[in-house]
């Protein structure tokens, strides 16, 4: 498959999907351009290599047509800045006429902005008349959006076919896609999974396909106590989802059946609120007090789940093990981030992907110390459980 290195952009007019989808204070200034710096490897590259760029993102919610307020325009002296300087050019819609002139006329090492994608419906209804429109903008098409990758906009997935042997990945979503598949797809032995987080709902998906491939998945966070509850445990006030303690007991079967390790806490530290200023106690994770809950994980817990971690070659992180956001309860999740910091200075492979998780790692200095963070959100946590995204079926197939 071409990469972007591969590529010879020479000459080329590059449709490059980018998530431009930063947030907006009302002065309509950048609050936080996390998402713009990083496109810039490929916006540069591209440029180093003689093709010109045409930008294309969406930009908030708008509701029907065009609105000011979410206007792409409003990125592009940003843009510039981040660019060196460079001179970056606006079109007045991404379909049209005039916008299709604009593109028409850019030189080698040029930048154009397109009008938000979503000022058009057909975008997000994933319309082959709109894509086909798209497409007669450039000569390539670039996917460097991962965080809608999972979805199948006109821009996103739909425009592929008019690339036949001109689509690529971005460098963005190359290296997400790369990260995630040496751990979903060809992990090096012992692979562990650290779920934690509130609700054991929003994670089921998840922990059943990684069944298919985990040696061990640490169980922690609030999940934890729909598995101890089904199990017959006390779990006091703790969070508990009750629809889910069937299928709680399904997934400790099936694992059993796949060979995969659960590890749970043994103890936990229990409050008598959810408050910094709380009491606590540590005690066994099945026998917690009555109106008491369990908000973080326990010292000989923390003993056990870092040793896993610390024999393991790959770990995935995904949801924090307590209610890391309040210090008092931070403990066990700062804990399993170090664990996880030392395997990889051994040399394994750590992932930490999802809100809570990355904030978590930045919180407690460990970004850096860890193989890859993946920022993606919906898109990943799809990826994780085994869906096709379109995003990227596109461009591979
Ligand atoms: P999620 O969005 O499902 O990954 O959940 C993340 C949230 O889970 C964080 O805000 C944590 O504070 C919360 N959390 C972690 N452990 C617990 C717990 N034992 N009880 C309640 N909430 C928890």
């Amino acid at each position: 498959m071409q990469t972007i290195e591969t590529y010879d952009f020479s000459g080329k007019k590059a449709l490059i999907r980018v998530d431009f989808n930063v947030p907006l204070n009302e002065q309509f200034e950048i609050t936080d351009d996390t998402r713009m710096t990083a496109a810039l490897p490929t916006l540069n590259t591209i440029l180093a290599k003689g093709g010109a760029v045409i930008v294309m993102s969406h930009l908030g919610r708008p509701k029907k047509g065009p609105e000011d307020k979410f206007s792409l325009r409003h990125l592009v002296p940003h843009l510039s800045a981040l660019l060196g300087g460079k001179e970056v050019k606006m079109a007045p819609d991404c379909i049209g006429e005039a916008t299709k002139a604009m593109a028409a006329a850019l030189k080698p090492g040029e930048v154009l902005v397109l009008e938000n994608l979503r000022f058009h419906p057909e975008e997000e209804g994933g319309d082959e008349e709109f894509a086909r429109q798209l497409s007669e903008l450039g000569d390539v098409w670039v996917n460097d959006a991962f965080g809608t990758a999972h979805r199948a906009h006109a821009s996103t997935a739909v425009m592929a076919k008019f690339f036949p042997h001109d689509k690529l990945f971005g460098l963005l979503v190359a290296s997400e896609v790369e990260s995630l598949d040496k751990v979903l797809k060809a992990p090096k032995r012992p692979f562990t999974a650290i779920m934690g987080g509130s609700k054991v709902s929003s994670k089921i998906t998840i922990i059943e396909n990684l069944l298919n491939s985990v040696d061990h998945l640490i169980i922690g966070g609030g999940m934890t106590y729909t598995f101890v509850k089904a199990q017959g445990g006390k779990i006091g006030g703790s969070i508990c989802e009750d629809d889910y303690l069937e299928l709680a007991k399904e997934l400790l079967k099936k694992a059993e059946a796949k060979g995969v390790k659960f590890h749970f806490a043994v103890d936990v530290l229990e409050a008598d609120a959810f408050a910094e200023t709380a009491n606590t106690k540590v005690v066994p994770a099945n026998a917690i007090d009555d109106n008491w809950s369990g908000l973080d994980v326990g010292p000989e817990t923390i003993r056990n789940f870092s040793k896993v971690i610390s024999e393991s070659n790959t770990i995935l992180w995904n949801g924090p093990v307590g209610v890391f956001e309040m210090d008092k309860f931070a403990g066990g999740t700062k804990a399993i981030g170090e664990a996880i910091a030392t395997a990889t200075a051994k040399g394994a492979f750590s992932l930490v992907g999802g809100g809570d998780s990355v904030a978590a790692v930045n919180k407690f200095g460990l970004a850096e110390k860890v193989s890859y963070i993946s920022t993606a959100g919906g898109a990943m946590l799809e990826y994780l459980e085994g869906r096709v995204l379109p995003g990227i079926a596109a461009v591979q197939e």
